[in-house]
């Protein structure tokens, strides 16, 4: 049985002629573990399309089309530093047939804003759609047999345009039939990232920075022996390391962890990553495509207790807190249900959910629907609002058996106001909502607490182990 080794690689790991070549070579000299190449689009590039697009459906189309204008270059002239005459020649071709194409969509935005959603993926489609092309001759000139695939005649989705959810049986049987040829001929699939397409065979998208879950659906389909996601760091960090320089890499995670610190922001894996993992125990690495012999993160199921216990601080920014008070909810049924079904009716997500005898604190990342959310919440009980606050999460395992990490993390923090305490359902994560303009000292100062102080936490712990 072929046990492939999927490898995806971020925009930035393909940003320019340099990168591409770092990455034929890591390919190249993996090529014994089987490789299966996904790769996100050239860096900045989604950003240009999706910008474009706005600019389109406000009816100025020569503007979008004009503001893509160096990036379509920027391909040809990547193509042309990477490729012999006849390779770059025939690329640039290709970049000229996708710039024709998406000026075209861009002329039927500004004309049918009805169908936004569905002509902003065929757009956004272009972005891998073209990196993963280059990506395919990059490695043939580099002597690697490789092939390029439509990701979209593996990875079948539903109809949710901009974050489409992707159909497991359909997209396993797909992704089978079309790669295990190649597989077997020692040919390197190389796909596009993020990309789908519905059962009607319309191109959709799995949502922002969403290729590292095409890696994992791969993954899934082809029972993987592992997904490498190759990026610009080298590994899950401590925290992140544009807050926190001196953040380190933490060698080892269980996918809980992974998954807690990539959805309470950890940029570096997508929040659904980890998920397809799961099932079938397939270990997920995250590697530094500019310094590949670093050691990086393995994510697994094997769980163990550091010394420390925390193994990484994460927190994102833009967060709504929602709180709900209401004499009702003492001693009533049904009252929890009724405040619920007002989000699932305006299809918005509830992250982080407190509650006490006579309210409910909640957080949000998408507020667009907040004024009819409270509106209706209003029928409940007393609403109350706060917009710009952060979520700071705490990860671990055995984080709630292990005495004294809340209280070093508010003693730590003492003046700032926290709000929404969760110790989570798991036992693996401790969160907190605090003022967004504080969260870059607050986490600066906990990262110094746990990880850079000769923690004395850290000493009692590992003494209890001797
Ligand atoms: P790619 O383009 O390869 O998908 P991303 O920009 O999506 O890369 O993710 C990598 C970035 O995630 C890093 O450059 C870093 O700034 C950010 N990041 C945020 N939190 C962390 C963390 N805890 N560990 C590592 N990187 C993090
Ligand atoms: N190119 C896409 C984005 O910027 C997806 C990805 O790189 O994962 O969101
Ligand atoms: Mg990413």
């Amino acid at each position: 049985m072929i046990m492939p080794t999927i490898m995806k690689f971020g925009g930035t790991s393909v940003a320019d002629a340099q990168a591409f070549e770092k990455v034929a070579r890591i390919v190249r000299e993996r090529i014994q573990q089987v490789p299966v190449v996904v790769v996100s689009a050239m860096s900045g590039f989604t950003d240009a399309l999706l910008a474009s697009t706005r600019i389109a459906r406000e009816g100025r189309t020569e503007e979008a089309i004009a503001s893509l204008e160096s990036s379509f270059l920027r391909h040809s002239e990547t193509a042309k530093e990477l490729l012999s005459d006849e390779g770059s020649l025939a690329f640039a071709k290709v970049v000229d047939l996708a710039q024709r194409a998406v000026s075209q969509q861009l002329q039927v935005i500004a004309l049918q804003s009805n169908r936004f959603r569905a002509l902003q993926d065929s757009v956004l489609a272009f972005g891998e759609g073209l990196s993963s092309l280059l990506l395919a001759h990059v490695l043939t000139e580099r002597g690697v047999t490789a092939m390029h695939i439509d990701a979209r005649e593996c990875v079948i989705t539903d109809e949710e345009y901009g974050c489409a959810a992707p159909l497991f049986e359909q997209t396993f049987s797909a992704t089978q039939s079309t790669l295990l040829p190649f597989l077997a001929a020692e040919s390197v699939p190389v796909l596009g990232g993020v990309i789908g397409s519905n059962t009607q065979g319309l191109t959709t998208t799995l949502g922002r920075g969403g290729s590292d879950y095409t890696a994992a659906i791969i993954g899934a389909a082809l029972s993987a022996r592992e997904i490498q996601i190759w990026t610009d760091v080298s590994g899950v960090l401590t925290a992140d390391p544009r807050v926190v320089p001196a953040a380190q890499t933490v060698e080892r995670l269980s996918y809980g962890e992974a998954a807690e610190l990539a959805y309470f922001g950890a940029k570096v894996l997508h929040p659904k990553t980890i998920q397809p993992a799961i099932e079938d125990c397939i270990p997920v690495r995250i590697c530094n495509s500019r310094t590949p012999d670093d050691v990086g993160t393995l994510v697994c199921a094997q769980t163990e207790t550091t010394p420390r216990t925390v193994k990484a601080i994460a927190h994102k920014t833009g967060v709504t807190t929602v709180q709900i008070s209401s004499a009702r909810m003492l001693g009533a049924y049904g009252f929890l249900r009724a405040l619920f079904e007002v989000f699932e009716k305006h299809r918005t997500v509830v992250d982080v959910v407190t509650t006490s005898e006579v309210s409910v604190s909640l957080s949000l990342d998408d507020a667009t629907s907040l004024p009819a959310i409270v509106e209706e919440l209003s029928n409940l009980g007393t609403v109350r609002v706060e917009n710009r606050r952060a979520i700071i999460c705490v990860v671990g395992e055995g984080l709630r058996g292990t005495p004294g990490i809340a209280a070093r993390v508010f003693s730590t923090i003492s003046d700032i106001n926290v709000t929404l305490i969760s110790q989570g359902a798991s036992s693996i994560n401790f969160t907190f909502a605090i003022e967004e303009e504080r969260v870059n000292e607050a986490v600066r100062r906990l990262h110094e607490a746990f990880f850079e102080a000769d923690s004395s936490a850290c000493r009692s712990s590992m003494s209890d182990k001797l």
